[in-house]
């Protein structure tokens, strides 16, 4: 993944604190345990999911410079990876800060250029999930830890419940 120049992390810790860690038992909104000001006590063993994420701020150009997550109060994520669609991960401390003006309309922007490429703008606040799509937003309330956001077939982002492999 290419970073970009001149965007470091700095005194951010969002995403060690916005996120649920499945692995580490640690649910959103509070400060992972193993955060401290020098860094994560456990880096050479840290979680899957700490050592493949990069917010979309450290490397996606349309990300305005000074929206560092600890800044805006929220994370994004998502499009640059595997997902089809451009996550926004909310401090639940925060619920409305990404209502905020000039949050908002870039977001109902993005949406709007996502819905050409078939990826929508979602927002997490804790468990609860709302999706932005061009007609407005979708919220689909609480996502329980059985169930997980899939593509309809219509091209929505739906729950289901999870699969599990056995
Ligand atoms: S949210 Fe982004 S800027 Fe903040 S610590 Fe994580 S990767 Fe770094
Ligand atoms: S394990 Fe380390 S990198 Fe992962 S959330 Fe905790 S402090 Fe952050």
């Amino acid at each position: 993944m290419m970073l970009i120049d001149g965007r470091d992390c700095g005194p951010c810790v969002s995403c060690c604190s916005f996120f649920t860690i499945t692995e580490l038992g640690k649910p959103a909104g509070v400060l992972c345990s193993h955060s401290t000001d020098h860094g994560c006590t456990i880096y050479a063993d840290r979680p899957k999911a700490c050592r493949v994420f990069y917010c979309a701020w450290r490397c996606w150009q349309e990300v305005p410079a000074d929206w560092r997550p600890d800044r805006t109060g929220f994370v994004l994520g998502g499009r640059l990876a595997e997902q089809s669609f451009l996550s926004v991960t909310v401090d639940p401390a925060s619920p409305e800060g990404w209502r905020v003006e000039p949050y908002y309309s870039t977001f109902r922007q993005w949406a709007r250029d996502g819905a050409a490429t078939g990826s929508p703008v979602v927002v997490f606040i804790g468990s609860r999930v709302i999706v932005l799509e061009p007609e407005g937003e979708r919220d689909l309330g609480e996502v329980a830890p059985d169930e997980v956001l899939i593509r309809s077939p219509e091209g929505h982002i739906r729950k289901a419940p999870r699969v599990r492999p056995y």
